[in-house]
């Protein structure tokens, strides 16, 4: 089923009705009007932030420049990655704290900031015990890419944005929509960043705001220059992500002198089937067994690595197109896997936007693949991967998990799939209380940031699942922090 984006904001916008009647005197008034915190972004960090800052007395205005809140958040596929749940516990899953932050290292080449994944770890678990304890639940969990034991919670993301949108109608928080920040406001007299230029009504403002300013704007997926500047290999690949991930509170810190932290590691998502709509078009099976090959029937890499390296990969074949490739057997255990396969691959025979054969050549035939190159390839894949001899290295089926299998058993199934930018994951340098970090490594006062704006949690690649929980978890520390300094 597709989010409904104006189902959400409709619910949004009755929540907060009578904020969003004070619009009209809201560029006058905020002159005067001094809050404790600013929010830019109404994405999950930002309505995580707004949340917590309300719920521990302090007055908190968010800045949303577009017409509803969610951003990315909403689009996103809902997994949070958490350690020691008692979800994994019913599933008799062995999880710990210490196993998740070595997996995150590991997986990040640990290019990434123990401490800030600390931090992150930390946060994640006090969040989803939370949203849990507001009675909003995972419906199920899986193994994913960075894990070591299945570890991705999957939550629908509008009931959870909607779990935070309600607690801010209960405390009157305003959400300002169609009102983009411009600039930070650096005050010199107590040398601190104390507010945001920000533009509503076609009038600019200064919102002042007495604690800080936490930025919560989400990723650069959308900007082409930073595209090209930071990772010019994605700048031509399809993009699937909010239309407010255009990289402002990147850019607005900078001019503070913030430094950037993991702008080397930018990478599209493999998985999803050509044209994506959301987050829905996507399939993993090549996590449960399948392999990837390339239009002359040739694959290019060991098929357990992050999606994310994949994607980079993918992007590089021939024309950009390549094939998930498996057999009934791999098909089942996708679907036990990950239900979202159901949509694909649910029925034996049969697959929604692939193409089904009962020989390993017919497929290639109909896919459109290098039939003799394909048998081959299956062939010395059959008889080197499931005894730990693969050519490409494939020892396990998503990182240190489960074991390949032979694909031998028909009907077998292809299936289109590349690479789409879905987040930018680097950004703002924080320290682990979310305070931006200038390039000479000292605090600017004032500035926080939360989400997908900042780098440094993930590293060289982003454990699944650590994209969504960062966005809540960090908004929490944000304020843990702001609040500290009263
Ligand atoms: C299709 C898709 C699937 C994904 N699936 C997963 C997943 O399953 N698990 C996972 O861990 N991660 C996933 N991610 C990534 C993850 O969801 C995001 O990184 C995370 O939710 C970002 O949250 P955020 O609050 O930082 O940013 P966003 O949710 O993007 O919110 C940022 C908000 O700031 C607003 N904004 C931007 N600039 C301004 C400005 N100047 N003034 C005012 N407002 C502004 C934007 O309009 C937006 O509303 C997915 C992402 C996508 C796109």
């Amino acid at each position: 089923m597709l989010i409904n984006r104006r189902s959400l904001f409709g619910a949004a916008a009755v929540a907060v009705g009578s904020l969003i009647s004070g619009r009209e005197v809201f560029a006058s008034q905020t002159d005067q009007k001094q809050w404790d915190i600013v929010v830019v972004g109404a994405g999950g960090a930002g309505l995580s932030a707004a949340v917590h800052a309300a719920n521990s007395g302090l007055s908190v205005l968010v800045l949303e420049k577009t017409s509803a809140v969610g951003g990315s958040t909403l689009m996103s596929s809902g997994q949070w990655a958490v350690a020691g749940s008692r979800f994994q516990r019913d599933l008799g899953i062995e999880d710990t704290r210490e196993l998740f932050i070595q997996d995150m290292l590991n997986f990040g080449k640990r290019m990434n900031d123990p401490s800030l994944v600390q931090a992150f770890v930390d946060a994640s678990k006090i969040e989803y015990e939370w949203i849990l304890a507001h009675g909003v639940s995972p419906r199920y969990l899986i193994a994913n890419a960075g894990m070591s034991v299945p570890r991705a919670h999957f939550f629908e993301p509008k009931e959870v944005l909607d779990l935070y949108t309600r607690q801010l109608t209960r405390m009157n928080v305003p959400i300002r929509f169609n009102s983009p920040a411009h600039r930070l406001f650096f005050d010199p007299k107590n040398k601190r960043i104390n507010g945001v230029y920000v533009t509503y009504n076609n009038k600019k403002a200064l919102v002042r705001a007495r604690l800080g300013v936490i930025l919560a704007t989400g990723g650069f997926a959308r900007n082409k220059n930073l595209l090209k500047k930071y990772a010019p290999a994605c700048s031509e690949a399809f993009v699937l992500c909010g239309k407010g991930s255009t990289g402002d509170g990147m850019i607005m810190a900078q001019e503070f002198g913030a430094d950037l932290l993991d702008m080397a590691y930018i990478q599209p998502t493999y998985g999803y089937l050509p044209h994506p709509e959301s987050s829905r078009d996507k399939t993993s099976a090549f996590y449960a067994g399948g392999i990837i090959v390339n239009r002359a029937g040739r694959r290019f890499i060991n098929e357990s690595l992050s999606y994310k390296t994949i994607g980079a990969l993918a992007l590089q074949q021939p024309e950009g197109r390549t094939y998930i490739v498996f057999d009934d057997l791999i098909r089942r255990q996708a679907l036990t896997k990950d239900p979202r396969e159901r949509q694909y691959i649910g029925e034996q025979g049969k697959a929604h936007r692939g193409f089904v054969a009962a020989s390993i050549r017919e497929l290639a035939a109909k896919a459109g693949i290098n039939a003799d190159v394909l048998q081959q390839t299956v062939s010395l894949y059959n008889e080197t991967a499931p005894f730990g001899k693969d050519i490409l290295g494939r020892q396990t089926l998503t990182y240190t998990y489960g074991k390949p299998l032979p694909i031998t058993e028909p009907p077998f199934v292809a299936i289109e799939a590349s690479a789409a930018l879905l987040t930018t994951y680097c950004g703002l340098h924080v320290n682990p209380l979310m305070n931006v970090v200038n390039v000479f490594g000292e605090e600017i006062h004032g500035l926080y940031a939360a989400g997908e704006v900042t780098g440094g949690v993930h590293g060289a690649s982003s454990v699944s699942g650590t994209g969504f929980a960062k966005a809540f978890a960090m908004g929490r520390i944000a304020v843990e922090a702001l609040k500290a300094q009263i």
